[in-house]
């Protein structure tokens, strides 16, 4: 089968030919229909190799889709031909944890050596996928699976975000999404689908900003220097309670920092690598600081359910196969608008 691997520290991701895997008990192997591009990946290529952890070759793809094309001995409950979405972020479907479904906070993933698809076990973008349990799987109904994937991270990781600082996201409110590439378009609009909030979006590309005004950002804003006074104008100068920094880089962080108010919640997503003073001196008083990581099973029901509504749509960029590499070059660049999906 095709899939597309990083198998070369600095060598970034090719399309190879591989054997078709076959499942082993308990696994399910699925005819991948759609398979999205995440920012992560590149963090994870740009890795040097003494940090690098995630096995060679990796092939790439954490967010999937597809439908059942062969079970692995003692499945239930699962029929070959049913279309579902891939919940990423396995665990040991054991601790307390994953007991409540958050298996993004699994306590034992690491020691196990459990690893999400395409972060550590083949991923999704191939013609075939394998998934561990049938407890990964969602099923996706009518929706289509090209729109629909990218959900899977770029809607459930700021759908998770959002949802825990809904304390803070009362009528009156500002929420800034910092961002507006694949996760930070649809964090807008998870915003104003379940939230009276109003959000001011800021990022460093005008086209992205215009991508923002679109799904539904009240205000938009360009990053930089003066976006932190700027911010705090449309805010009559009291500031953001809450802020979600989809970059987290140092810049974006400060920006985070000066913009939010008091008693606020700020939520650092991407992995931009910078670092938030927290202590009583560093912020206004009271606020909150997270580092959320992608989100619960139950989370993902609920971000399937959003889009079923109407409420959410993901801005795709479709590629097949073969143009995985330039789809993942786009990426880098910064020029995709919303989320690049790749149809084996
Ligand atoms: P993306 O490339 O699609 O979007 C990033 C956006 O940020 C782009 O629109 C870009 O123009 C903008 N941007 C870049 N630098 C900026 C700056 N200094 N100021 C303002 N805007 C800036 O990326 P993505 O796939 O949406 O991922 C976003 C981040 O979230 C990445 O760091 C990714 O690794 C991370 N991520 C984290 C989790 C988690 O669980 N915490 C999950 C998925 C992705
Ligand atoms: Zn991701
Ligand atoms: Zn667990």
């Amino acid at each position: 089968m095709k899939a597309v691997q990083y198998r070369e520290i600095g060598k970034g991701p090719e399309v190879v030919e591989i054997d078709t895997p076959e499942p082993e008990p308990g696994q399910i192997r699925l005819r991948v229909t759609a398979a999205g591009l995440c920012h992560s990946d590149w963090f994870v290529m740009d890795l040097p190799a003494d940090q690098y952890i995630y096995g060679l070759p990796l092939t790439l793809g954490h967010e999937g889709a597809g439908v059942v094309d062969k079970l692995g001995d003692g499945v239930e409950g699962i029929e070959v031909g049913g279309a579902y979405a891939v919940y990423g972020p396995w665990g040991c479907g054991q601790c307390r944890a994953c007991a409540e479904g958050r298996e993004n906070y699994c306590t034992r993933a690491a020691e196990l050596g459990i690893a999400p698809p395409g972060l550590g076990a083949p991923g999704a973008m191939a013609e075939y996928l394998i998934v561990d349990d049938a407890r990964h799987l969602v099923p996706l109904g009518d929706l289509d699976p090209v729109q629909t994937v990218s959900l899977t991270d770029a809607g459930l990781t700021p759908y998770h975000a959002i949802k825990a600082a809904q304390q803070k996201l009362f009528p009156g409110s500002v929420a800034v999404v910092i961002g507006a590439g694949g996760l930070g378009h649809v964090g807008i609009q998870i915003l104003r689908a379940t939230t009276a909030a109003t959000v001011i979006a800021v990022d460093l590309n005008e086209e992205k900003l215009a991508l923002a005004a679109e799904v539904g950002a009240h205000h938009t804003v360009l990053a930089g220097p003066e976006a932190a006074e700027k911010i705090r104008e449309l805010t009559g100068g009291a500031g953001a309670e809450a802020v979600f920094d989809f970059v987290g880089a140092q810049p974006t962080i400060d920006t985070a920092r000066a913009v939010v108010a008091v008693d606020g919640y700020v939520s650092i997503v991407g992995i931009g690598g910078g670092l938030m003073p927290t202590g009583f001196f560093s912020t206004p008083f009271g606020v909150s600081v997270r580092a959320p990581y992608w989100g619960s099973r139950s989370e993902l029901i609920e971000v399937l359910d959003l889009a079923r509504s109407g409420a959410i749509t993901v801005h795709t960029e479709r590629f097949g196969i073969d143009d995985a590499v330039s789809a993942y070059e786009k990426l880098h660049a910064g020029t995709v608008r919303g989320r690049a999906v790749v149809t084996p």
